[in-house]
């Protein structure tokens, strides 16, 4: 039987995520992974995105259907589940719950407006657990949607974003790195990587975004994975402060008090 999210994680691991928050700031990844700090604030963006992806997993699952109507039903009983489980969430000013669960449906009509069923879906929330050479713990995550596009087979990636995405952003990204090294690991072959962006625009808009890696991109991935654990092992987490990182750090005040615990 195929194994879950929720199973893959039940014993210790790395995801894309845990590398990715220590390549951004490794005392952000110590509070989280490390100390395991009580979250002091939840950015809406979180529950926000979770719901959303949800929605677009059931419309990859049941096809076409499922209709935007339900997806807007659905996506408000599961943003709304997500907020009461949300340790300390904030909105911004002006913002409420309400302001995005109906962008949160404005989103939905572009999705499904545009979403492409050409193609054969492989698999929808497909978990999987890989061995990286040289780590002690395998690499966890989960591909959203797999399908067979005109031969090619392809991980679609669900994201919400609040811009468009620059170009080259995506040939950059370690996530489509990490989880096509994984893809060659499990079926023996390269994928094409999808992302699908949604912008959390007034008018939101659907990017979709190719991007292609090689057996060089994942020695790198390798080598990476191998230096952020070596690093992690000699306990030496440093603040990384920039106006990216810190806006919506859950770890604040932690943050801030760090020097004076140290002396
Ligand atoms: S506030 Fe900034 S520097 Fe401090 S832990 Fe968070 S991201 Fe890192």
């Amino acid at each position: 039987m195929e194994r879950t999210i929720e199973t893959v994680r039940e014993a210790p691991h790395w995801s894309y995520s845990s590398l990715q928050l220590f390549l951004n700031c490794p005392l952000r990844y110590y509070f989280r992974y490390v100390e395991k700090a009580e979250v002091e604030r939840t950015s809406v963006s979180l529950p926000f995105g979770r719901a959303f992806h949800a929605v677009l997993s059931l419309r990859a699952e049941k096809g076409s259907v499922y209709s935007a109507e339900d997806a807007k039903e659905d996506f408000a009983v599961y943003f709304r589940g997500e907020t009461e489980v949300s340790e300390n969430l904030t909105y911004k000013q002006d913002e409420d719950y309400w302001f995005w669960e109906q962008r949160g449906c404005d989103m939905l009509e572009v999705a499904f407006a545009e979403w492409p069923d050409d193609y054969s879906v492989k698999s929808v929330a497909e978990a999987f657990s890989v061995d990286v050479p040289g780590l002690s713990k395998p690499l966890i995550g989960e591909f959203d949607l797999v399908v067979n596009d005109g031969g090619d087979e392809t991980i679609c990636d669900f994201k919400t974003a609040s811009t468009k995405w620059p170009t080259g952003k995506a040939d950059r990204d370690l996530q489509a790195t990490a989880f096509s090294f994984a893809y060659q690991k499990r079926h023996g072959k390269i994928p094409i990587f999808r992302f699908d962006v949604f912008t959390k625009a007034k008018n939101p808009v659907h990017q979709q975004l190719y991007t292609l890696r090689t057996n060089d991109d994942f020695d790198r991935f390798v080598y990476l994975a191998n230096k952020i654990e070596a690093a992690v092992n000699t306990g030496i987490f440093l603040p990384v402060e920039s106006c990216m990182n810190c806006a919506e750090c859950a770890y604040g005040d932690r943050c801030k008090a760090v020097h004076r615990k140290a002396a």
